[in-house]
């Protein structure tokens, strides 16, 4: 090596040294910088589960669930050739008459198996389907099974329709084979499998009553569930949540797409909305008891230009939603090919164990809040918020939950003792609910916070009378 060369390496070491020194000052400053600013911790973001808690009896239940039930049940209701609401309704082996007459007898077994925990009925009614051209009065008869728990004003209904169509042909042709596989051969198996273990699970019931409804005359327009949901109103029941589950047993599209480990969840939400406040109460036990299992909630009543069952619960102001497949596969819906061969019984029954964890959650659960006020706190100069509730019977406490306006889900849970809480947060840019926790630790569903009527400004017109 020569001298120059040598000279220019220990310059360059040099320099290196020199940068090297710098660069630990730096990191130096800003670190002692970072310590002395004050650091305001990140959010931690909850998980989807927003503080639901683990049941050890809901666990053992979702073992029971058994796709081969479902099979077997869907089988049976394909066997009837139609299902169609109009169709034959004096044959044993053909039509809705045989297919609701099956239904009826699986729950009467299954209430046999429980002591006669389960109250079985026929729910008729006669009513016009304004689809037919005739406009002709049809009997659609949906079939019930009550689960009545300690508290018989409040209802959850868990409902599918066993009536089928070729509603692409004609939705009043009651003789053409409408094997209905999928729409909702596949609900109505899953509720007939929820209604067989919950029966064998909880004979005594829960907190409040579970209904497992089966209903006709969905095809001409959702008759059956607006029947049943406007006799629980008018009876004077508190319906804590309107689930349906229709169209529950496709994995693979038309183009090849395939999905078996989601599920759709669509509820109507704006604040405040019972529904969305449902939705957000699914995806949360959906993370706690099947956390592989995803849960894709959508804000909008239901897929575009569609309807389901749970539209008459949303419809009477009750918190209401629809489970639905990921993919659905358009060219077999309402034809003669909604055949049972393509109907996934795993994923049907992943469904079921959603629908059984939501349904024995809320049921063992007290009721929410029947209101929930917020007003802004002027000791603080109206940065903070005073919360105030009444009190529930059967809620040993309390959780005030908080998300800001774009966040889908709650990231705060604050337990709370009281009927009242004073927040240190805007509620300008967020929203707040309340929750009532029983002893064993079940949640009810949230009851979104709301500001009292605005005072009229000074000098304005008083309000019309
Ligand atoms: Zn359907």
């Amino acid at each position: 090596m020569t001298a120059d060369r040598q000279q220019m390496t220990t310059d360059r070491r040099q320099m290196i040294a020199r940068i090297l020194v710098v660069a630990a000052a730096c990191a130096a400053f800003t670190s002692a910088n970072a310590q002395k600013a004050p650091v305001k911790a990140p959010e931690k973001p909850l998980p989807a589960a927003i503080g639901l808690q683990r049941d050890a009896a809901i666990i053992a239940a979702l073992v029971d669930i058994s796709p081969a039930r479902i099979r077997q049940t869907d089988s049976a209701l394909v066997s009837f050739g139609t299902r169609n609401t109009m169709s034959d309704t004096t044959s044993e082996s053909h039509g809705i008459g045989a297919a609701r007459r099956y239904l009826y007898r699986e729950l009467r077994a299954y209430s046999r198996d429980c002591s006669g925990c389960l109250r079985v009925e026929y729910d008729p009614a006669m009513i016009v389907n304004a689809r037919h051209p005739q406009r002709v009065t049809m009997n659609v008869v949906n079939v019930l099974a009550w689960l009545p728990g300690r508290d018989s004003t409040r209802v959850i209904v868990m409902g599918g329709h066993y009536d089928s169509c070729v509603c692409k042909t004609n939705t009043n042709d009651s003789t053409s084979t409408a094997p209905g596989a999928d729409d909702d051969g596949s609900g109505t198996s899953a509720v007939l499998e929820l209604a067989r273990v919950m029966s064998k699970r909880y004979p005594n019931g829960l907190d409040a009553t579970i209904i497992f409804a089966l209903y006709a005359a969905e095809e001409q327009g959702t008759l059956g569930s607006a029947h049943l949901a406007q006799r629980l109103k008018d009876s004077g029941f508190k319906i804590v949540a309107g689930l349906t589950d229709d169209i529950v047993g496709n994995v693979v599209a038309a183009n090849g797409k395939t999905d078996s480990t989601s599920v759709r969840v669509y509820a109507v939400d704006s604040v405040p909305s019972q529904s969305g406040e449902l939705a957000r109460y699914v995806w949360g036990v959906g993370a706690l008891y099947l956390p592989k299992f995803e849960v894709r909630p959508t804000f909008r009543l239901d897929r575009l230009g569609r309807g389901g069952d749970h539209g008459p619960f949303q419809r009477i102001g009750a918190p209401a939603l629809r489970f639905t497949e990921r993919l659905e596969n358009y060219k077999r819906q309402h034809l003669p090919t909604d055949e049972f061969t393509f109907v996934n019984f795993g994923y049907t029954a992943n469904i079921a164990r959603l629908n059984l964890a939501t349904v024995a959650s809320l049921a063992a659960a007290p009721p929410p809040p029947d209101s929930a006020r917020q007003s802004r706190d002027t000791l603080s100069g109206g940065q903070d918020w005073d919360l105030t509730w009444p009190v529930v019977a059967g809620a040993a406490s309390y959780e005030v939950l908080v998300r800001s306006t774009i966040q889908p889900t709650y990231v705060r849970v604050i337990p709370v003792n009281g009927t009242s809480f004073l927040l240190d947060e805007e509620l300008d840019d967020a929203v707040a609910a309340v929750r009532s926790v029983g002893p064993t630790g079940a949640r009810s569903l949230t009851r979104v916070f709301q500001q009292p009527a605005r005072r009229p400004a000074a000098g304005a017109a008083p309000p019309a009378p």
